[in-house]
């Protein structure tokens, strides 16, 4: 059963789901059609009524959320709380916004005896979005959020693994009183996708997830001419210039790396640290690893949270040898992980040559890639040196000279003194590998919409 809650702390298989049969998807994106037809034409405070109750309705449940997404993908609690609560700001964000950011814009005309012209955002109607299992609610809501407020209606494709959590934001948006249709959850088949992304009522997909599927799906909906925004992976430069405040930035270093089990797309995948302040980086970063506790992910005192599955850990462990093999050294960290759980023993990877093939990819889990740069210069070289480009981050007490570094770095955002930060009312995504088009703010909100003109003469 492809479907499945299978706990990573303990590896039991909680509950499995059917995969959805072609007919149930061809109901589905009928009902999706069906729902358009009348969801665009509310106002935007009949939709942000609806939007603002489901934040609501997570807010007043937090724990219940939470709890599921702690059982099936792993996460501390007090992450998974917190997730719920970014989810509920995102909403928020649009109920407050979307009206401003989509008003129709009078165009400056050369000569205003030809009359005149004007720019109007129209939604274009069905979505596919396929997401990954790591923030499950909240890379929901940065889709659906945005994409609902400007009036399109949704199908979702979620991760194998969080099916519950899938269906519990199903659930709650039909509590918030959204119509039948227009948000659904399908537990479809990767043949299923391409047959939604092919249907002429489709009009665009939005994935979230590795680089390997964001191949695949862009190019079918390259060929059935679709729109698509595309939110891959990453392996974000840390880097560390001499001025920096140690303390402050390896404490930030052993987060940026370890939150989320390590399985995030903006984690601090790879620090660059100035000659001059390596190896005392390095012996304080090693310090700050052999700190984290793994454990329970309820457990308030557990900071490592076990991977997503066991096959990810596998995975992961896979790749820590395969970077050996091609002449990195390896240094396991801290006290031993507990056997029972997909956890992974922290990593710390060094003299990772521009020849080994690890350097290029991305570790989704508590592997560091630490390198050594001559300077400032070099540090930024080594930034650049990878095919992803999704964020970023420099840490130096002259936050104004971090403004300058940062805008040397070629992603699509870059933190001074903070690892990749995920806000409500800030955009993400990336460049290269790690994708285009942008979620969440206006920017999000245009990425599905008609940008029709009409000239009026
Ligand atoms: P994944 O294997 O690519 O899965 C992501 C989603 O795509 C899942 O729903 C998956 O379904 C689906 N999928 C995979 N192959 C597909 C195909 N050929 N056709 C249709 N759907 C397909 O990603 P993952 O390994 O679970 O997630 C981690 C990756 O996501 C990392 O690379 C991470 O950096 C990236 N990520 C990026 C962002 C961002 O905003 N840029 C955010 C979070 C994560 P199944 O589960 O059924 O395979």
């Amino acid at each position: 059963m492809a479907y499945k809650t299978q706990n990573p702390y303990t590896g039991e298989v909680l509950k499995t789901f059917p995969e959805a049969t072609d007919a149930e998807v061809s109901v589905a994106i009928g009902k999706a059609h069906e729902a358009f037809l009348g969801w665009r034409t509310l106002s935007f405070a009949a939709r942000g009524k609806i939007l603002q109750q489901a934040a609501d309705l997570l807010r007043a449940s937090v724990d219940d959320y939470a709890r599921l997404l702690t059982l099936e993908m792993g996460k501390l609690f007090t992450e998974a709380k917190a997730e719920v609560e970014l989810s509920a700001k995102i909403f928020e964000y649009y109920v407050r916004n979307t009206e401003r950011l989509l008003q129709p814009e009078k165009l400056e005309v050369a000569d205003p005896a030809e009359g005149e012209a004007m720019l109007v955002c129209e939604p274009l109607g069905v979505l596919l979005a396929i997401e990954p299992w790591n923030f499950p609610y909240y890379q929901i809501t940065r889709i659906i959020a945005p994409q609902l407020s400007a009036g399109n209606t949704i199908l979702l494709k979620h991760a194998s693994n969080v099916p519950q959590s899938a269906a519990a934001f199903e659930r709650l948006m039909r509590e918030a009183g959204l119509p039948e249709g227009a948000f659904t959850n399908l537990y479809a088949t990767r043949s299923q996708v391409e047959m939604i992304i092919n249907d002429p009522r489709v009009h665009g997909v939005a994935l979230t997830g590795s680089e390997g599927a964001g191949a695949i799906v862009a190019a079918q909906a390259g060929k059935a001419l679709k729109k698509s925004t595309m939110e891959l992976g990453g392996a974000d430069a840390f880097v560390v210039l001499a001025d920096a405040d140690l303390e402050k930035t390896v404490r930030w270093a052993v987060f940026g790396r370890h939150w989320n089990g390590g399985q995030v797309c903006v984690s601090s995948k790879r620090m660059i640290i100035v000659d001059e302040i390596y190896d005392e980086f390095l012996a304080r970063y090693r310090e700050g690893v052999a700190a984290l506790k793994a454990g329970d992910p309820f457990d308030a005192q557990t900071t490592l949270a076990p991977l997503s599955s066991q096959g990810a850990a596998d995975e992961i462990r896979e790749k820590v040898k395969e970077a050996i093999a091609h002449g990195a050294k390896a240094e396991e960290v801290g006290p031993p992980v507990p056997n029972q759980g997909a956890f992974v023993q922290p990593v710390i990877l060094t003299d990772i040559g521009e020849d080994n093939p690890a350097r290029y990819w991305e570790f989704f889990g508590p592997v560091s890639m630490i390198f050594r740069a001559r300077d400032e210069a070099d540090a930024i070289r080594i930034a650049n040196d990878s095919p992803f480009g999704l964020g970023g981050s420099v840490f130096t007490r002259d936050t104004a000279h971090g403004v300058e570094v940062a805008r040397q770095i070629a992603t699509g955002m870059v933190y001074i003194n903070h690892p990749t930060k995920v806000e409500a009312d800030l955009p993400f995504g990336g460049i290269g590998r790690s994708g285009y088009g942008r979620e969440l703010l206006g920017l999000g909100l245009k990425e599905f919409v008609n940008h029709k003109l009409i000239g009026v003469v």
